[in-house]
């Protein structure tokens, strides 16, 4: 029986009462009791799931302010390397203890499929496991060939960190930036995305028990306008580390350029995966359906094009829809879910502008027709479209979904060409057996992650980088040393010893 007042069906799991998260200002948790608060429905039955204390700009100054006294007073970055490695090494314990409990969170805030979404919390533990290693090895350099003198370079940490996120990967997001900047012994206040928040909140109190010092990081909830921009303008932050759309990546870079503020964008993308006919079809059909319909398609890293090389391109899409027709689309608390809704009705809107814009522009749809999805939620079925042209929308344009915009190639420059010609370079696959043709083909591609013959694999240890409109600098791997740290040299003159 639908419920009368939301029109969603009841959920296949047990459907939990709404929950009430805190935010963590200065070591104190500031509850719903005592704020506005925002409130977080499933995108799968429409049920209240979640409740965040909205964050006033008097929670934010105390926020920035409790970070900006840490950094300064520098207990936290004097700290040994060994020391701070244990603590962040201590929250990819906790997470790693609570991470069916945190799974369950975002299966029911987002909509991820129960089955998987575990799995995902791990890459958030081994992102901290990781980054706790760079604790111990953030060191500079030295130089002794200078002559007369002695120059040593130090990494200082940049100092109070402002981390914006987006709500499609919510912890795993969260995990890209704060253990790293953390590790390099830098301050944060985190403002995760006020649709889906509850995994961030709940990092807070690991962060607490953890034994994290006072002040160190803050999480607050917010909405973007507000309590994100007055992140980005407050006085206190040293550096903004932005996740999300290419649009507010513009305006945070823009707003950050005018204070000379230190800004990294992980932005959207348009990803191509690129299967020569020599690749291991099986494998790649295989890969190019799930890489656009792990999370309903909404990644930064979403494999929305797929260029295929002309000869076998008929039977490859005949098997890439054959399997997207098998996905199973449902309730995300269903075990045998495969794929759950898209996160909001906007997006929703958004996801069949862009089908309805494809048809309109000549191209051809088709997706399985399913009486069997649920009547309420924010279901979509996933789709491909063949007879593409490389200027339309559906080409040029991050749609967020699982919709699949084909176009073949004949030749090795064709298929650069078209996956360079987007105003994107996040990332793409590319499906060969000839490793000649895959590092020529790979080099070429404007992209800054590249994967040959695996799609969405990543690992803490790679950089995540964005080239053109995906971005400017980057994350995780050693390098998130350089982005949270600044150089300091300090040289030393040093007079002869006669005698
Ligand atoms: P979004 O840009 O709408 O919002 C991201 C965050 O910015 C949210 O926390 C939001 O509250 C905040 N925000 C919004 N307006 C703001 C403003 N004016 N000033 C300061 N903060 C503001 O993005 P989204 O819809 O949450 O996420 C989807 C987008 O994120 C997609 O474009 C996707 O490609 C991108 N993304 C990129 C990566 C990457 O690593 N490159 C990873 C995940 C998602």
């Amino acid at each position: 029986m639908p419920d009368a007042a939301t029109g969603a069906s009841p959920p296949i799991g047990a459907m939990p009462a709404p929950r009430d998260f805190a935010a963590l200002i200065d070591a104190q948790l500031v509850t719903v009791a005592e704020r506005e608060v925002i409130e977080r429905r499933s995108p799968a039955h429409g049920a209240l799931v979640s409740r965040y204390p909205a964050a006033t700009q008097a929670d934010l100054r105390r926020a920035t302010a409790a970070a900006r006294r840490e950094a300064d007073r520098g207990t936290w970055r004097r700290m040994a390397g060994a020391e701070r490695a244990r603590i962040v090494g201590r929250v990819a314990q906790l997470i790693d203890r609570d991470k069916e409990e945190l799974g369950r969170i975002e299966s029911l805030e987002v909509g991820k499929p129960i089955a998987g979404v575990v799995r995902e919390i791990g890459g958030s533990v081994a992102l901290w496991e990781f980054a706790a290693t760079l604790a111990r090895r953030s060191d500079g350099d030295l130089y002794d060939q200078l002559g007369g003198s002695l120059g040593l370079v130090f990494r200082e940490p940049v100092g109070v960190v402002g981390m914006i996120t987006p709500w499609n990967y919510p912890l795993l997001i969260v995990s890209q930036k704060l253990p790293f900047a953390l590790a390099v012994g830098c301050c944060a206040v985190v403002k995760p995305s006020e649709l889906t928040s509850g995994t961030a909140l709940r990092l807070g109190e690991l962060l607490r028990e953890a034994g994290l010092p006072p002040g160190v990081a803050n999480i607050i909830v917010g909405d973007g306008p507000n309590i994100g921009r007055g992140l980005c303008e407050s006085a206190e932050t040293d550096m903004i580390s932005f996740t999300g759309s290419t649009r507010v990546g513009r305006e945070i870079g823009t707003l950050c350029g005018r204070m000379l503020k230190r800004v990294s964008l992980e932005l959207g993308g348009k990803s191509a995966q690129i299967v020569c006919a020599d690749a291991d079809l099986d494998r790649a059909a295989e890969r190019v359906a799930f890489g656009v319909t792990r999370n309903a398609g909404q990644a930064c890293v979403s494999g929305s094009r797929l260029l295929v090389e002309a000869a076998i391109a008929d039977r490859f899409i005949a098997a890439v829809s054959e399997r997207l027709h098998r996905i199973r689309v449902g309730d995300p608390l269903d075990p045998a879910t495969e794929m759950g809704p898209l996160v909001s009705e906007a997006q929703r809107r958004r996801v069949e502008g862009y089908v309805r814009a494809g048809i309109a522009d000549g191209a051809t749809f088709t997706a399985r027709s399913d009486p069997g999805l649920p009547s309420a939620g924010f279901f979509v079925q996933p789709g491909v479209f063949t007879g593409v042209r490389p200027a339309m929308s559906i080409a040029q344009e991050e749609i967020f979904g699982p919709v699949l915009s084909v176009m073949p190639f004949a030749t090795i420059d064709e298929a650069v060409a078209l996956a360079n010609g987007t105003a994107y370079g996040l990332s793409a696959g590319l499906w060969t057996r000839d490793m000649d043709k895959a590092f020529a083909i790979g080099r070429a591609l404007r992209a800054g992650t590249v994967e040959i013959n695996t799609y969405m694999a990543g690992a803490p240890e790679l950089p995540l980088t964005g080239h053109r409109q995906s971005g400017v600098g980057h994350e995780k791997g050693a390098y998130a040393i350089e982005e949270f740290t600044n150089l300091k040299t300090l040289q030393i003159q040093l007079n002869p010893v006669r005698g």
